[in-house]
């Protein structure tokens, strides 16, 4: 039987409400009771821990995190090394660094993704990832702000604000914030918000490549969200955490649409270039042009901030970071997303020789299925229940996610392979 609207249950709380003997007299934060039933991912852990409980034998696959699989390329863990190793010399040793991160970093990556579009190398800094400068960015904005975020997206841009109190309560009718706007992007407009029905808002933050729907915004669509932005006196936070995964003539920055250095901020990380989620290291760029409604720069009160917050990204990681932008670094992380996007081409075969919508895996490591008029969390169970895999239910990035499924394609071959012979055994 297929049900509508199955909203998460969730199988254990995250933590245990505990018999207490003793309290403090410190009261909870009330902006952390308002974020509901636990991360996304941390729940779908939960959800597998219990399944493979169940079914001790199952070899259970995972389609679901995101996070990647593949070693990181020679070349790079090399230059790791190196530097881990120098690091017990004399001449070698280096302690705290700047915290902006090390000039010639800066300067590499300025030059490889910002090239032609007038960023300086003082206007990159460097991070221990995209998501922890999400919420440094969040501290930057404060609590008086309003943003939008693109429905589905993300969680960790909605989860941030409601942390940092911009955001009312959650209204479990719409499965939405107060006071956050949502845009909805789906099939009928093509993933790109109708900005005509999108109310002002100070803040927007906008991911393209979206993760989860795994669409890339063209050109036009961005010259349309950067004036939307300039007429409405907003800052744009565009997340191009997957922008190396574009395949067509999509921007691979927001700096590449004329007037956005004056509206917009870009976050961006080395982790799904090149197998850097557990090294940790990513950038923000923030252009000096961008300054707030008194004039006083962005960029200023940024530094402040991760100066205060942060005391710079691993020297042994930005070793390697540097070593990514090298020619023969470069040259590698190619090949690594190329052998992600082989294995999109074949979830997305899949599905479609099944006969589902599917949506995104060009410009994305990510499938977007279509089952219309199921439940995600529903689907989710039951290719968990049926064939043993693990995907993220669509609904968990925001309600027009719902009867979706994300299908991520960050995976060994074999066990991508393997999966799409379990999806057709169990729907074919
Ligand atoms: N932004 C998006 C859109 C992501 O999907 C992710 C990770 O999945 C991140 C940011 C976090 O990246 P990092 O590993 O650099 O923190």
């Amino acid at each position: 039987l297929l049900r509508r609207n199955v909203k998460c249950r969730c199988i254990a709380e995250p933590v245990e409400m505990m018999q207490t003997v003793y309290k403090t007299k410190v009261s909870r934060n009330e902006n952390m009771a308002k974020l509901q039933a636990g991360y996304l991912f941390p729940e779908i852990a939960r959800r597998r821990e219990v399944h493979m409980l169940k079914y001790p034998e199952a070899k259970v696959i995972s389609l679901g995190i995101g996070d990647t699989t593949e070693p990181i390329p020679e070349v790079i863990t090399s230059a790791m090394a190196e530097r881990s190793y120098a690091l017990s010399t004399v001449a070698g040793y280096s302690g705290y660094g700047a915290e902006q991160g090390e000039k010639n970093l800066r300067a590499a990556i300025a030059e490889t993704y910002y090239g032609n579009l007038g960023i300086q190398e003082t206007d990159i800094f460097v991070s221990d990832g995209a998501k922890c400068d999400i919420s440094r960015l969040q501290i930057l904005f404060g609590s008086n702000v309003m943003m939008a975020v693109q429905d589905p997206s993300y969680p960790a841009y909605v989860d941030s604000s409601v942390i940092m109190g911009q955001t009312g309560p959650f209204q479990k009718d719409v499965e939405k914030y107060g006071k956050i706007e949502y845009m909805k992007c789906t099939p009928e407009n093509g993933f790109f918000p109708d900005l005509s029905t999108v109310s002002k808002t100070d803040i927007i933050f906008f991911c393209s490549p979206n993760n989860p729907t795994g669409s890339a915004a063209t050109r036009e669509q961005l010259v349309r969200l950067v004036q939307f932005a300039r007429d409405n006196g907003s800052i744009i936070v565009y997340d191009s955490a997957y922008a190396m995964y574009i395949s067509d003539d999509c921007p691979r920055s927001i700096f590449e649409i004329p007037g956005a250095k004056e509206v917009a901020i870009e976050i961006s990380s080395f982790s799904k270039y090149a197998g850097f989620t557990g090294v940790r290291l990513g950038w923000t760029v923030i252009p000096k042009q961008l300054v707030f409604s008194d004039g006083f720069p962005v960029a200023k009160d940024f530094n402040r901030i991760v100066c205060t917050t942060f005391n710079g990204a691993s020297n042994i990681a930005q070793a390697g970071g540097l070593e990514c932008l090298s020619p023969q670094g470069l040259k590698a992380m190619h090949e690594v997303v190329g052998f992600y996007k082989e294995n999109t081409d074949i979830v997305v075969d899949t599905f479609k020789s099944l006969g589902f919508k599917v949506y995104g895996g060009r410009n994305a490591p990510y499938a977007w299925v279509h089952f219309p008029g199921r439940s995600s969390w529903d689907v989710f169970e039951e290719i968990l229940e049926k064939a043993h895999l693990v995907t993220t239910p669509g609904s968990g990035f925001g309600p027009a996610g719902e009867g979706f499924i994300r299908v991520s394609a960050f995976g060994h071959r074999e066990n991508v392979l393997e999966a799409s012979k379990r999806l057709k055994e169990l729907y074919m």
